[in-house]
């Protein structure tokens, strides 16, 4: 299994740079922990910042973002996941989700219909993070952003157009374009999703529980 779809460098240089919201890192961090490729590429923005941190005249420095990326540029290739190490064999959440809420087996869902259910775990400024379950084929509805969504793959998986997103993967999308998101069949797809602003819904019948569901 590989993983195909990376944190973009801007996020990854703002996370390097402790300047995230916690719910923004909590979806890097549980990416990182799958992700070797961007573990490399985390690495690289740390010895940047550390290195400008420790000359003279900090403040009046600033990091070349495009040197930084220019570095960072050769090592974004897609990436086998890593062998888990022993401790993580048994669990399905990475550790950044488990230190918060446990693993799979621990988490108390709310039904949403359709086959989905959610689990609101972390909400700050408008910013919120949640655990979306959705069963085997079932799909979402079609919604588009006002502001951005991020969408960690932590197993199974989903379609959205022509894109194949699989556990380790994460997804993007800071567009008011509708998309749907639908999980693979044969597993359910169990997803960290962090947003910052409540999505656009074009059917009646989702806006009608979206207060009620806090999407
Ligand atoms: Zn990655």
């Amino acid at each position: 299994m590989k993983i195909t779809h990376h944190i973009t460098d801007d996020l990854l240089y703002l996370y390097a740079a402790g300047d995230l919201k916690f719910g923004w890192s909590l979806a890097i961090a549980t990416h990182l922990s799958l992700c070797p490729s961007c573990r490399a590429t985390l690495k690289t923005y740390e010895q940047v910042l550390a290195e400008n941190l420790a000359q003279e005249h900090v403040s009046e420095m600033s990091v070349n973002a495009d040197d930084v990326l220019a570095i960072a540029g050769s090592q974004m290739e897609p990436c086998e996941i890593a062998p888990p190490v022993q401790a993580e064999k048994n669990f399905v959440f990475p550790k950044p989700l488990r230190d918060l809420c446990g693993d799979l087996g621990d988490i108390k869902w709310s039904t949403m219909g359709g086959g989905i259910k959610q689990k609101i775990l972390h909400e700050e400024d408008g910013i919120v993070a949640r655990l979306l379950y959705i069963s085997p084929g079932a799909s979402a509805s079609a919604h588009g952003h006002n502001g951005i969504e991020l969408t960690q793959v932590v197993s199974g998986g989903f379609f959205d157009g022509d894109q194949a997103f699989e556990r380790g993967d994460i997804q993007i999308v800071a567009h008011d374009s509708p998309h749907q998101p639908i999980a693979m069949n044969g597993e359910a797809c169990v997803c960290l999703a962090v947003t910052d602003a409540p999505l656009k819904f074009r059917n009646f019948l989702p806006r009608l529980f979206q207060r009620a569901f806090r999407i």
